[in-house]
């Protein structure tokens, strides 16, 4: 145990001093002295002494000052590793992914071996991992089996400022280990100077700063608002890139379409520029980085560009503190970030685009500023930066959907869930509408106590619908097919549409289609791709993404462990598909969605309208059921439903008796085949009961 225990502190200090004597002899000298130049290096020893004085300690420090890939190292050096292992949450499992990798080359350890990371679905740790990095979700989800983690003996809550949803969760948990546990140290680190709210949190515990080392960072406005960004960003980066000055360029967009837009841009300028003049034109190496992108390529941004080549780094705001790449000295912010919030009135998530915050401008400016002075373009006003943006951004707890939390929180026998420890704890209205969908989903019972159900969809790392759709196909004697669903959808899109193979793409795609079904659709893939064998040319012959088929397979693995230590047998139903859309239906009616036009649904609760995706098995083909159930929906140019499922209007009946019931005159063929069973009042009514509390209408 490493306290304020004398003896453990010098055993500490003993390993640090016969670590530095291997490190000299074998490193090489360049990442020893890349490790020195961090301006934590400088503050290393009272940062040590900090720790080893207190329990809780906050870090403040810039974004690539070295706290995320250094900290560890120290501590471990120190001797933190004696009794229990350093644990390091990101908020995005890209981070965690990058930074276990290079840690364990400084390290010069394997990955996997002294250093190794664990996100949902991928552990890449061992039996000698003594650093692990790690999502704020898989931490969270360890609490449930280990409530006073006891395999660590420090954890270093990183990026504590993104307040992501799982990150605020693990506040109020990780307080009671504090005080539960006095062998256990909690360090929070953040890149803002936000330090004193965490800090209150733990009653006051002291701020570490580490001391800066930036450069000044001009900023430019755009003197409209900008109509298009992508093309502004183009435009911009290719001003820069012809005016010659060096220095790397970071563009920040919103998510995957928009980057590999703007790469196929940039690319085309380049191209159309070397064809129309003779002179030599400079190489621009465009690398995309967002959290999808296959883990090869994401290396790919910290790779130095040749002689006279410059990098164009083209990101989500995953580059805005989370990862830090050298040498950038342009930054083009477009000042959009894409968030997945909980609109409590359409009672569903979805994926919307927001302008950012003051504080997130920032921080993307400042990226600029790193090795040199820098510039930063706002393809903004001066005037919404100043008048339109908030000041900082809005925590995920205050805007997303609770259900996850709810049910786990309910799992470590949290009762009320109103009295949990939140820094800034959420709507009241979103805790009473996630509890509301849980019960819906046969999670919680009238009382909000949880029910068999629920503890078992608890045991499963996905969304609370996710994990019922798998428990009803053991109920409903189809759980092989389900499961494979489930696993494909929880990769991204397994089918490849290449920029210049549009048509040949889509062709090949619409060879899997189940006409009523996406669902089917993913699971007719994922068979034929057994079929053969699993085989990789076979998916490219296909149009389809052979990493995330292969990332499918090993999902439906690693959920079929989990089956099995619940002792829940595989059933098969063969090629009765049409039990599989009832189980679907069986875990999704609240996403149910009836006829009103050709291709146009609305949602069967709150009549908003939902279409269909052009990418739909559903669409264009002629076939457009009366009912559907859907995945989930997002909000692009409009309201799209995601992976739709045609369901039987009984069925919804038979499943969702909660909000449907057969009508007098039962026709099928018509809107009037089903009726809404409960109105607003029912649902006051079951939260009172769950809650026994009094509820307003107005979250509704
Ligand atoms: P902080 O957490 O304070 O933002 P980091 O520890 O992440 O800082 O980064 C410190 C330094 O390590 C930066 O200069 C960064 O460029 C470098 N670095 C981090 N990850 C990698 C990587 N995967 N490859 C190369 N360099 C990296
Ligand atoms: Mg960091």
């Amino acid at each position: 145990v490493v306290g304020e225990d004398g003896a453990v502190d010098f055993k500490g200090k003993a390993r640090f001093s016969q670590h530095l004597a291997v490190s000299d002899f074998t490193k090489s000298k360049t990442i020893s002295q890349q490790r020195q130049n961090l301006p934590i290096f400088s503050v290393r020893d009272e940062l040590l002494q900090v720790v080893s004085e207190n329990q809780v300690v906050v870090i403040i420090g810039e974004t690539g000052s070295g706290k995320t890939t250094q900290l560890t190292q120290y501590l471990y050096e120190y001797g933190y590793t004696v009794n229990g292992i350093i644990g390091c949450t990101q908020p995005r499992r890209v981070a965690a992914m990058s930074v276990a990798k290079r840690v364990s080359e400084e390290m010069e350890t394997e990955l996997g071996d002294k250093v190794g990371y664990a996100i949902r679905f991928e552990d890449a740790t061992g039996p000698s991992t003594v650093i692990k990095y790690m999502t704020d979700g898989v931490l969270l989800r360890e609490t449930l089996k280990d409530p006073d983690l006891e395999k660590y003996s420090i954890i270093l809550m990183d990026e504590a400022h993104e307040r992501s949803l799982d990150t605020d969760v693990l506040f109020g948990i990780l307080k009671k280990v504090v005080a539960r546990r006095r062998d256990f140290k909690l360090i929070v680190t953040s890149a803002t100077l936000n330090g004193e709210k965490f800090s209150n949190f733990f009653g006051g515990v002291p701020i570490f700063h580490i001391p800066g080392r930036t450069f000044r960072v001009q900023i430019c406005y755009s003197k409209t608002p900008c109509e298009d960004y992508v093309e502004a960003a183009v435009k911009q980066a290719m001003t820069i890139h012809i005016a010659g000055a060096p220095g790397d360029i970071l563009i920040f967009l919103t998510g995957q379409d928009e980057i590999e837009a703007t790469c196929y841009a940039l690319s085309e300028r380049m191209e159309q520029l070397i064809s129309s003049t003779k002179q030599p034109v400079p190489k621009l190496l465009i690398l995309p980085i967002y959290s999808q992108l296959p883990a090869d390529l994401q290396a790919k941004i910290f790779q130095n560009a040749e002689d006279g080549a410059r990098k164009c780094i083209v990101a989500t705001n995953i580059a805005e503190t989370s990862l830090t790449i050298d040498g950038i000295f342009y930054v083009i912010d477009t000042g959009y970030v894409k968030m997945k919030v909980y609109n409590p009135r359409m009672g569903m998530d979805a994926l919307q685009v927001f302008p950012i915050s003051r504080a997130s401008a920032d921080q993307r400016a400042g990226r600029a500023g790193r090795t040199g002075p820098g510039t930063c373009y706002r393809l903004y006003t001066e005037n919404a930066y100043e008048n339109e943006m908030l000041q900082s951004p809005v925590p995920e707890i205050q805007q997303t959907n609770l259900g996850n939390v709810v049910l786990l929180l309910k799992s470590l026998k949290i009762q009320n869930l109103l009295d949990f420890d939140f820094m800034d704890p959420p709507p009241q209205d979103n805790i009473l509408n996630s509890m509301y969908q849980l019960w819906l989903l046969g999670a919680l019972n009238d009382v909000g106590d949880l029910m068999d159900l629920g503890r078992k969809m608890v045991k499963f790392p996905l969304d609370p619908a996710l994990a019922k759709l798998l428990l009803m196909g053991e109920k409903l004697e189809c759980l092989n097919e389900v499961l494979t669903i489930v696993s494909m959808l929880s990769v991204p899109s397994v089918f490849f549409r290449p920029k210049d193979r549009e048509a040949e793409s889509d062709a090949a795609r619409e060879k899997f289609f189940v006409p009523e079904s996406d669902h089917l659709t993913l699971l007719n893939v994922y068979q034929q791709w057994k079929a053969n064998e699993y085989r990789g040319d076979w998916c490219n012959d296909h149009f389809l993404q052979v990493k995330g088929l292969y990332k499918a397979r090993e999902i439906r693995s690693q959920l079929l462990d989990i089956l099995k230590t619940l002792k829940i047998p595989l059933t098969y139903c063969g090629s009765d598909w049409d039990v599989v859309r009832k189980t679907i239906c069986s875990a999704y009616f609240h996403n149910a969605a009836m006829l009103k036009g050709i291709g146009e649904y609305v949602n069967c609760r709150n009549r908003m309208p939902c279409n269909l995706h052009p990418t739909s098995a559903l669409y264009g083909l002629g076939y457009t059921p009366d009912y559907v159930v859907y995945h989930e929906a997002i909000l692009t140019t409009k309201e799209y439903m995601q992976c739709v499922t045609a369901v039987e209007p009984h069925w919804l009946a038979e499943l969702g008796p909660m909000f449907f019931s057969m009508g007098a005159n039962v026709d099928v063929h018509t809107e009037r085949g089903i009726e809404e069973r409960h109105g607003i009042d029912d649902k006051v009514d079951v939260l009172k009961s769950i809650l026994k509390i009094s509820v307003s209408s107005s979250i509704l």
